[in-house]
């Protein structure tokens, strides 16, 4: 499977998607801000439960139903460790961040925020990080602010400190933006909003498979991520929270699973992490996603960072190396996303002819209206790395920009 020295060509062959043709021409894919390509061994052991394991989970005595309760709550344990939580029961499956950011924000800003409070974000955030804290101020109350960016696409230096107040209840910043790169002082932003009694979720859907995260050291108080952006399942995501927040908070649907007790008079609830987990879940998904866990242990993860860096670095210097290319998200702290657009085409446009040569690129707002808003743009094109990429995907997007621009020019 992988050694413990990074090596791309090595890493490439576990990802049997990298392998297919796209138009009759072998795949660049540059998209992996959207989702990640899955190694084999995360699509067999899916495969596996569907063909040897299907079974419900939790409720089951017979053989097949403990193997997949055992398989489910493995893969909890898996990324307890993987993120340094305390405890499994701070570790709650869902469907990806979404539905994470939304279980904090009904779950606890419904039953702990009031009228005049302040929920705190960035003009960086994903969609999924805006409008869950602006349904809930509709509904309480309460009033959005928002972190101004500066021209790179940082966060403006200062602006998070007088924004912060003792109104603030809920900072909730995105780590890593997925439409810029920008790599978050989350640390830095947790101790201070702590230092004002408001609790901190980390929106970490990039940031989960750039490098190591732990909650113990963040000492974020929940913390929300995807298994699709982290070579997992899609429908498979994870809100992690400090157990005594979970104790405290109300659950966030009901249904089987999540009860202890039910009668018509009352029911009483589930212990954690169940409380938050009514219904079905998507049992091969989580499965598959403690499989994902596996393989990144199994990685050297500091190769591959320092091999996503070399290409950022790399991807960066060809780039601006085209006339009139404009990188969006010039932070200087950055992941590997290169957010650009070109004079006189519209990144659809590039978008779809880059993928006449088998680039596959994401071009679009990102889900991030208000970054693009912000930089007077409608939308960018995006190639997002990845550790299976290389320097070679990146002179094959160069090199198809480039005759996109003869087509246009
Ligand atoms: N936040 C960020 C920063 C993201 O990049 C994404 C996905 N693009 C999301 C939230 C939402 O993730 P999902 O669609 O998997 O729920």
């Amino acid at each position: 499977m992988t050694t413990s020295k990074f090596s791309v060509n090595f890493i490439r062959s576990d990802f049997p998607n990298l392998h297919i043709k796209v138009r009759g021409q072998p795949l660049t894919y540059l998209d992996n801000a959207a989702t990640t390509l899955k190694p084999q061994v995360v699509i067999d052991t899916v495969n596996c439960h569907y063909s040897e394991g299907v079974s419900n989970i939790h409720r089951g005595v017979h053989y097949l139903s403990e193997r997949a309760t055992d398989a489910y709550e493995q893969s909890r344990e898996k990324i307890r460790a993987f993120i340094n939580a305390k405890s499994v029961k701070e570790i709650v499956f869902t469907r990806g961040t979404t539905e994470s950011i939304n279980l904090a924000a009904a779950s606890y800003g419904r039953h702990f925020l009031k009228s005049g409070d302040e929920i705190l974000i960035s003009g960086m955030e994903h969609h999924s990080n805006i409008v869950p804290w602006q349904m809930l101020c509709e509904e309480k109350g309460c009033i959005l602010k928002v972190i101004p960016l500066n021209q790179q696409g940082e966060l403006e230096k200062g602006a998070f400190e007088k924004l912060l107040s003792d109104k603030t209840k809920i900072v909730s910043v995105v780590h890593i933006s997925n439409s810029l790169g920008t790599i978050n002082p989350i640390q830095n932003i947790i101790h201070k909003a702590h230092a004002k009694g408001a609790v901190v979720l980390v929106d970490a859907a990039q940031s989960i498979s750039n490098d190591r995260i732990n909650v113990q050291d963040l000492d974020c108080d929940f913390l929300a991520f995807s298994g699709h952006k982290l070579f997992g399942p899609t429908g498979t995501g994870v809100l992690y929270a400090k157990e005594a927040l979970l104790e405290k908070m109300p659950p966030y649907q009901g249904g089987g699973d999540m009860i202890s007790s039910v009668t018509f008079e009352e029911t009483t609830y589930n212990q954690l992490p169940y409380k938050f987990e009514a219904g079905t879940p998507h049992i091969a998904g989580v499965i598959g996603l403690g499989a994902a866990i596996d393989y990144l242990n199994a990685l050297d993860r500091q190769g591959a960072k320092k091999h996503k860096e070399d290409l950022l670095a790399y991807g960066t210097q060809k780039l601006l190396e085209i006339p009139g290319l404009i990188l969006i998200g010039t932070a200087a702290k950055k992941a590997p996303v290169l957010s650009f657009t070109l004079p006189h085409i519209h990144p659809h446009d590039l978008g779809t002819l880059v993928d006449q040569e088998g680039v596959a690129i994401r071009t679009g707002h990102h889900c991030t209206q208000p970054v693009m808003r912000f930089f007077k743009i409608a939308a960018t094109a995006r190639a997002s790395l990845a550790f299976y990429n290389t320097r070679e995907d990146i002179d094959r997007l160069v090199a198809a920009v480039i005759n996109a621009q003869k087509v246009f020019k």
